[in-house]
């Protein structure tokens, strides 16, 4: 058997984490290491798909989830509802958790947080 991911551990309450909000199949937090004023992750709840790319082929209502549940959070936590949303896709472009998330960030964004 494969070890849980860390957004796994999370969400059954084994690493503590502030959970800012859910829907049955996706969930919300911050960022550890924030990037921006903003750095909010969504995730969902399956750690059935590594990647963006897994998700978008395996179950598109997922990722579309995932992206509506992105804006709703922007809208909560920046004054315009504005902001970047990144998939790191691949150890080579920056991920380190091979269970899909979104990084959302927003507020006072500069080309550091394109690496986020
Ligand atoms: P990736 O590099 O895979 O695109 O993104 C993983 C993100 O998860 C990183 O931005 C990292 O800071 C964040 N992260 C790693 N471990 C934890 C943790 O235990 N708690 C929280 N809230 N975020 C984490």
């Amino acid at each position: 058997m494969t070890e849980p991911t860390i957004f796994t551990r999370i969400l059954d309450g084994k690493i503590p984490a502030e959970i800012l909000g859910e829907t049955d199949r996706v969930f919300a937090l911050r960022d550890i290491a924030p990037q921006a004023p903003v750095h909010l992750l969504v995730v969902p709840k399956t750690a059935e798909y590594r990647d963006v790319v897994e998700v978008a082929e395996g179950d598109p209502a997922l990722l579309a989830e995932m992206i509506a549940f992105a804006g709703e959070l922007a809208k909560a936590h920046t004054e315009d509802g504005e902001f970047r949303l990144v998939f790191n896709t691949g150890a080579n472009a920056g991920q380190t958790i091979f269970h899909v998330h979104a990084h959302v960030l927003a507020g006072g964004l500069n080309e550091k947080s394109v690496s986020a």
